[in-house]
């Protein structure tokens, strides 16, 4: 059974303990995870027995390619997507629907309700990201490809970041070799923040010079074509601070001891604990405002998190980043981010960038 047959049969169990009869997959990710399929616009009904992704015409070729032998129902351009959605879920007599809460729009919801007054629709949320979170081997290799470029990249970028290069050039730069890498995008809009613009966990890159401030914050990721990769690193580039250093230090810490209790059974919010308290323990609890850090596959945000009421239990499989930080409004701040794959003995830090202190020096 290829792997995404496998995925489907334990979407399967998860829809029967949802007690349906079907789930009508309308968010894009999860059909992906589902058939392999990576075009856009396409829903994918999942029952008891077989399934059927629903498309158009634009997709008949690529659907062929992706997911040869799967089910399809491709509705003509005079063909709405509801009436197709009414028409298959008519024809595979479901009598209790499931649908995915988080993504179909109410208006699709009630337009369904419309078509099939009879049919019971059940509201449902994360059958399809709860499988996600667990990654198999593929995925995992995939993931590390994604590291892979993102790491060269950056590697670039450190031996020929220059002073007068801005914020948006090293995005741009940073960008463009992990393209030449091999990556198929970006992971996500990097976040290159100088001096005071590191304080802002989201930073946009401005025209602000690396000259301006002593040092930068650099958040960035590759996608290779499917999965993500996710880092931060703090680089020095101009006079070493002791304030810099000290919190650096601090921020380091919190991390290295978070990774370290990181392993099968482990709670999500415990991880996300330690670091917290290492860091209010340092003087610095109230300047460490977002979680610990975030489930990274398909989506470079998604599940499970680290979180203070993060409940859920670490399992095999699961990649996650962590990257606890300290920001000081109007100075700056420092994070460090890495990803972390739970293994059945413990975990396996997937990221490499060196982050000691000494290795962030660039001058
Ligand atoms: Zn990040
Ligand atoms: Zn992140």
């Amino acid at each position: 059974m290829d792997r995404h047959a496998t995925r489907r049969d334990r979407l399967r169990k998860a829809i029967n303990r949802a007690g349906a009869d079907a789930l009508l997959v309308t968010n894009f990710t999860n059909v992906t995870y589902l058939t392999g399929f990576t075009g856009d616009d396409s829903y994918l009904l999942v029952a008891r027995r077989g399934e059927r992704v629903l498309s158009d015409s634009r997709y008949t070729t690529q659907l062929g390619e992706e997911c040869p032998g799967l089910d399809l129902h491709i509705r003509s351009h005079r063909v709405t997507m509801i009436q197709a959605v009414a028409k298959v879920l008519k024809s595979s007599k479901i009598g209790r629907l499931a649908i995915e809460a988080d993504s179909m729009t109410v208006s699709l919801r009630n337009k369904i309700a419309a078509e099939l007054p009879r049919m019971e629709i059940v509201a449902t949320s994360g059958l399809v990201e709860n499988l996600r979170q667990i990654k198999d081997k593929h995925e995992i290799a995939r993931i590390r490809r994604a590291v892979w470029c993102a790491e060269k990249a950056f590697g670039v970028i450190r031996a020929t970041l220059r002073p007068e290069m801005s914020e948006k050039q090293v995005a741009v730069e940073l960008e463009h070799q992990m393209r030449l890498f091999g990556a198929r995008y970006r992971g996500f809009a990097s976040i290159v923040g100088v001096g005071p613009r590191a304080a802002l966990p989201h930073a946009v890159p401005t025209d602000r010079q690396i000259r301006e401030s002593d040092f930068v914050l650099i958040d960035w990721g590759a996608d290779e074509g499917l999965y993500k990769s996710d880092l931060t690193r703090v680089l020095v580039t101009g006079k070493i601070s002791p304030k810099l250093e000290r919190i650096y230090g601090v921020v380091l810490k919190a991390q290295t001891r978070a990774i370290a209790a990181i392993r099968p059974g482990a709670l999500a919010k415990d991880i996300d604990k330690i670091a917290r308290e290492t860091i209010a323990n340092a003087g610095y609890g109230r300047r460490f405002g977002h979680g610990l850090g975030h489930g990274v596959g398909l989506e470079i945000h998604e599940a499970p998190r680290l979180a203070a009421k993060s409940e859920t239990v670490l399992k095999p499989g699961m990649v996650i980043t962590v990257e606890p930080g300290i920001y000081l409004p109007g100075w700056g701040g420092v994070r460090i981010e890495d990803d972390v794959l739970v293994t059945r003995k413990g975990h396996e830090v997937l990221t490499s960038v060196p982050k000691q202190w000494e290795s962030a020096i660039l001058c």
